[in-house]
């Protein structure tokens, strides 16, 4: 089943939406497998987002995300990867829809809330890095409810 990474970043943790940015995701359907809250190293930030290294915001960006703890998830389900960025919204607030999280809850591209995995293989890599020790493996209850 797909996995998708999602980060609640520092400004999403300091303005209180850790509960509602899970209670979206467990209400569309989607199965939680792993959930830490944790303050992110520079090093370690860096090599979250080094495909961007080269972009004039790296620098902001990183001090943005070490600015603070983080919430690190990892969410299952079908098609999970795209389904989680509709849930996000566009990556710059100005666009992003109402109903999504940073159409609901941002102003600004730079404080955006939150991080979610752009593809399958990204998916992967950001799941290998941030949870090395694996996630745990559950089927919930409801899961004949929700899937075919
Ligand atoms: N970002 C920024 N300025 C920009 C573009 C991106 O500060 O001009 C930040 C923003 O927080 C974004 C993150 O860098 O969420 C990663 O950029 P990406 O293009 O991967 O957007 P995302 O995948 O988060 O939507
Ligand atoms: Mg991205």
């Amino acid at each position: 089943m797909e996995q998708t990474f999602i980060m609640i970043k520092p400004d999403g943790v300091q303005r209180g939406l850790v509960g509602e940015i899970i209670k979206r995701f467990e209400q569309k359907g989607f199965t939680l497998r792993g959930l830490k809250l944790m303050n992110v190293e520079r090093a370690f930030a860096e090599k979250h987002y080094e495909d961007l290294s080269a972009r004039p915001f790296f620098g902001g960006l990183v001090e943005y995300i070490i600015s603070g703890p983080v919430v690190a998830m990892v969410w299952e389900g079908k098609n999970v990867v795209v389904t989680g960025r509709k849930i996000i919204g566009a990556t710059n607030p100005s666009e992003s829809s109402p109903g999504t999280i940073r159409g609901d809850f941002a102003v600004e591209i730079g404080r955006n809330v939150i991080h979610g995995s752009d593809a399958v293989e990204s998916a992967k890599k950001e799941i290998a890095l941030w949870f090395p020790d694996g996630t745990v493996n559950w089927q919930s209850s409801l899961h004949p409810w929700i899937c075919e």
